[in-house]
């Protein structure tokens, strides 16, 4: 949404490709307080002004997914499920998604028990007991939310400590319904139809089982990037390889945020990208001659 913004103030015409829901992974923060300006700011309402900003500003949006870009004669065909269209630069900007645990049933449980995103479906659960497994800000923030409408919640590490900041650390261990047990490891989920326990193996070896009928996993984020493959380099994480000028092998391509090979995954920083994107690309237009 950035990428627009700067696009748009340069006079360009932007159309706008979202798969889901605007606003990415930070619509699912409950609670963001390192963006600068906002002391706090829930992510749903800060996506919301930055989409409102670029509306404003004549953005054309489409709810499509890109399946794939190829360019050809210096035009890019950007291959969506619905349409072909075509463009003298792209910005790509795909963020990444929540990481699996890649354990036996998750796929067959997934929303009926298993969920990813505290903040879409840890209502469901106000006033009973969950389970959350992860130890960095997402899960830390997850847990600060969900013990607020929830009776309790089971605080699951695969080590010995918190990744997080150090005020949200605090800010659990401070939390009375807020149960840690660290260095345990989710080997499978159990459940026919829904959820009903999950398989913990601890560091010693032993295993327990643990009542629960709602996971949330926050074990960080993964990119998705194949249907790039063909017009940018790959690292092995599955991250676009680019510079800091988010420049890629295929001249007017660019890349932005999350999707990337950078240091800091955050809002300011994917902003950041946003920005500096959309100008090289429209440095590129103004250079191959394009309003
Ligand atoms: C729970 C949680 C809490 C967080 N809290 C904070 C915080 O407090 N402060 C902070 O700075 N950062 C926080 N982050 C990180 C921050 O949200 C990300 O760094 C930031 O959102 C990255 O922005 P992005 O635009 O690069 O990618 P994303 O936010 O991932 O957005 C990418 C968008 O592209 C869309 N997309 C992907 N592939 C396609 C496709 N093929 N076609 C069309 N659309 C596609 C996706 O649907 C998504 O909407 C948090 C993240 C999570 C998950």
């Amino acid at each position: 949404m950035t990428a627009c913004l700067y696009a748009l103030r340069n006079n360009k015409k932007v159309l706008l490709l979202e798969r889901e829901a605007i606003g990415g992974q930070i619509a699912k923060s409950p609670k963001v307080e390192n963006y600068p300006t906002r002391k706090v700011v829930s992510g749903a309402e800060l996506s919301d002004q930055m989409f409102e900003q670029i509306l404003e500003l004549g953005v054309d949006f489409e709810l499509e997914e890109v399946k794939g870009i190829e360019k050809v004669d210096g035009i890019f065909n950007v291959t969506t499920d619905y349409n072909i269209h075509q463009a003298k630069s792209v910005v790509v900007a795909t963020g990444a998604k929540p990481r699996m645990l890649g354990i036996e049933n998750e796929e067959k449980l997934l929303g009926k028990g298993v969920y990813y995103c505290a903040i879409c479906d840890g209502p469901f659960y106000a006033g009973k007991e969950v389970t959350l497994i992860g130890d960095a800000n997402s899960a830390l923030q997850y847990a600060l939310m969900l013990a607020g409408y929830c009776k309790k919640v089971h605080l699951m590490t695969l080590f010995d400590g918190f990744f997080g900041e150090k005020s949200l650390q605090d800010a659990v261990r401070k939390t009375a319904n807020i149960e840690i047990m660290h260095n345990v490891k989710a080997t499978s989920f159990k459940g026919d139809e829904h959820l009903e326990s999950i398989i913990f193996q601890k560091k010693d070896g032993s295993v327990f089982e643990h009542k629960t009928e709602a996971v949330f996993v926050a074990i960080g984020q993964v990119p998705d990037n194949k249907a790039f493959e063909k017009m940018a380099e790959i690292d092995k994480q599955g991250y676009l390889v680019s510079s800091e000028a988010c420049k890629t092998q295929t001249l007017g391509l660019f890349v932005a945020g999350d999707c990337r090979t950078k240091e800091i995954r955050q809002v300011a920083t994917a902003v950041s990208d946003g920005a500096i994107a959309a100008t090289n690309a429209c440095k590129y237009l103004d250079k191959i001659g394009v309003n």
